[in-house]
């Protein structure tokens, strides 16, 4: 494998919202009045982090892994979806250094539920909860994400060669 060691990921996912919750974001069930309208169980979270990764590794990304034309991948667990692509990843010899992400929601409050969401992110990818970052923004009440129509989210992952000793 040609390459220098560390490669550098970016991931991007944004879902409507519709009635009804809780809403699931980072593998965690939160408390809210709405949720996502997807194909998968649409935690826009989980698939930026997916996206990163697989992004870093040149994998391509979450859609082409998990096509929404596939009937396996309704109301799919995108927890067992990010396992799966960790897995392709760590296969070509990659290991994660860090990731950090940012939800872009107006609501809810992510402030109550930031560690617990780290930690879930941290037991999917089997790294310590000091390698994941989480950052909340809201829409400033304008556009699809102010007016709560939508919920996104970015994610960047940095991997490198090897195992980590
Ligand atoms: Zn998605």
């Amino acid at each position: 494998m040609a390459t220098n060691g560390l490669r550098v990921g970016i991931g991007y996912d944004l879902h409507r919202l519709q009635p009804g919750g809780p809403l699931r974001l980072g593998g965690v069930d939160i408390p809210f009045d709405r949720h996502w309208i997807a194909h998968s169980d649409g935690d826009a979270l989980l698939h930026a982090v997916i996206d990163a990764l697989l992004g870093a590794a040149a994998l391509g990304d979450v859609g082409q892994m998990f096509p929404d034309t596939d009937p396996e991948n309704r109301g799919r667990d995108s927890a067992e979806m990010l396992a799966t692509a960790l897995e392709a990843v760590a296969a070509l010899g990659w290991q994660i250094v860090n990731v950090d992400c940012i939800v872009f929601a107006q609501r809810p409050k992510l402030l109550p539920h930031r560690q617990t969401i780290r930690q879930r992110l941290a037991d999917i990818l089997h790294i310590e909860v000091e390698r994941v970052g989480l950052q909340a923004k809201t829409g400033e009440g304008i556009g699809p994400i102010g007016r709560e129509e939508a919920i996104a989210a970015q994610c960047v992952a940095l991997l490198e060669e090897g195992p980590r000793t």
